[in-house]
């Protein structure tokens, strides 16, 4: 049977609990194109590495089911369900040359001593290493042994692979580099990628589809572009990218829309997000960048006065700290040029933005 190619990997309701009484995961379903890039995004415990485990074989599903290109896989041993994985801490063999690291694999599945030398020496290209195949794990750099580990993960050309944490031991400069070659080998080469990060930026810049975790449970399962957009709940708003998060009372509802009462009595519209009825508190966000002082006496959507705290140099932009009447933290991004204004500490300012760029969430 060939199975739909929107449908290569799914995940159908899917548990598990460890200890017979809490679920780690609760639920968890999610349909994943061949080819597609997806991350599994969310705080440390939120059960993603357990969802890596139960597709990998190494842990067994409480209920519902995984199924690879149709088939069914959650009774089939690990080896056999032939995925490629790049853990953190799933560390190359030491006594083993770099080259024998990347036989390894093919000799596992029996290929021909001629065919395994060609694939590794594609591969130690693949990832620039051609000339470390007679080093040790031992005599690389950090960063080095990580694309080792990639070469030898996708050396036997596997459909899936599964990628925990790849690149948490690294620093900054070194983490952003290999997510490049990973994306850039994800594109040359055309594999399903599963990843898992708690890092939202490298989330963000590698995924076709990010899935947020929260507590077991999937909150958004989206394009980068609209869960940083269009965030569904006040969680996803809050853990992706930066937002200021104000309290409000839901004054009243106009199809999308919403008037809703903030710090001091100031009404303001949002968009509706996940909020349905009149009545009861409500969460405002606005993002730092689509928040702007107000530059002259001209109508915007909405407007709140706000008290200035301290203004920080960053280099390209300028931050703002202002607090409302309620006493919330309200922070702004401005570009650093001339029209960036200047405040007493404790003046009062006018704060501005569109309805589009404000969304009132269900408080958490
Ligand atoms: P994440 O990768 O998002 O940090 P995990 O999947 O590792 O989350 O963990 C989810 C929850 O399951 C945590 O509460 C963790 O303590 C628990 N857990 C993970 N692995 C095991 C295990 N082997 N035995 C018992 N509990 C576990
Ligand atoms: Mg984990």
């Amino acid at each position: 049977m060939a199975a739909d190619t929107t449908q290569f990997l799914r995940f159908l309701d899917v548990k598990k609990s460890y200890d017979q009484k809490i679920l780690v995961v609760k639920g968890f379903s999610l349909d994943v194109a061949k080819g597609e890039f997806i991350t599994l995004l969310g705080p440390s415990g939120s059960g993603k590495t357990t969802i890596l485990m139960l597709l990998a074989g190494f842990e067994s599903v409480t209920g519902g089911d995984i199924q690879i290109d149709g088939v069914p896989v959650t009774r089939t041993a690990p080896y056999k369900r032939n995925i490629g994985m790049v853990f953190q801490n799933y560390a190359l063999f030491p006594h083993m040359t770099v080259a024998e690291n990347l036989a390894y694999p093919l000799k596992v599945r029996s290929l021909d001593r001629s065919e395994i030398t060609a694939r590794v020496k594609d591969y130690l290209a693949l990832v620039e290493l051609e000339d470390y195949g007679k080093r040790h794990p031992g005599q690389l750099s950090g960063g080095q042994r990580q694309r080792v580990a990639l070469a030898r993960a996708l050396i036997f050309e596997p459909s899936l692979v599964l990628m925990d944490e790849p690149l948490g031991a690294l620093d900054k400069k070194l983490r952003e580099q290999m997510q490049f070659e990973i994306t850039r080998l994800h594109k040359k080469l055309g594999f399903t990628v599963i990843y898992v990060t708690h890092d939202q930026t490298e989330a963000l810049t590698m995924s076709d589809r990010v899935a947020v975790f929260n507590d077991g449970v999937v909150q958004q399962c989206a394009s980068p572009d609209v869960l940083y957009e269009r965030p569904s709940n006040a969680f996803v708003a809050d853990f992706i990218g930066e937002n200021n998060l104000m309290p409000a009372k839901i004054a009243a509802v106009r199809g999308d829309s919403v008037r809703v009462t903030v710090a001091g009595g100031q009404e303001i519209t949002a968009q509706a997000a996940d909020i349905r009825e009149v009545g009861g508190k409500c969460i405002i966000s606005v993002r730092p960048e689509k928040m702007f002082i107000k530059p002259s006496d001209h109508a915007y959507d909405n407007e709140i006065t706000a008290n200035f705290i301290v203004r920080h140099y960053v280099g390209d932009f300028i931050r703002y700290y202002f607090e409302l009447s309620d006493g919330s933290e309200i922070t702004i991004k401005v570009l650093n040029d001339a029209a960036a204004p200047v405040f007493d500490e404790g003046q009062l300012a006018q704060l501005i933005w569109q309805t589009s760029d404000c969304f009132a969430f269900r408080t958490m």
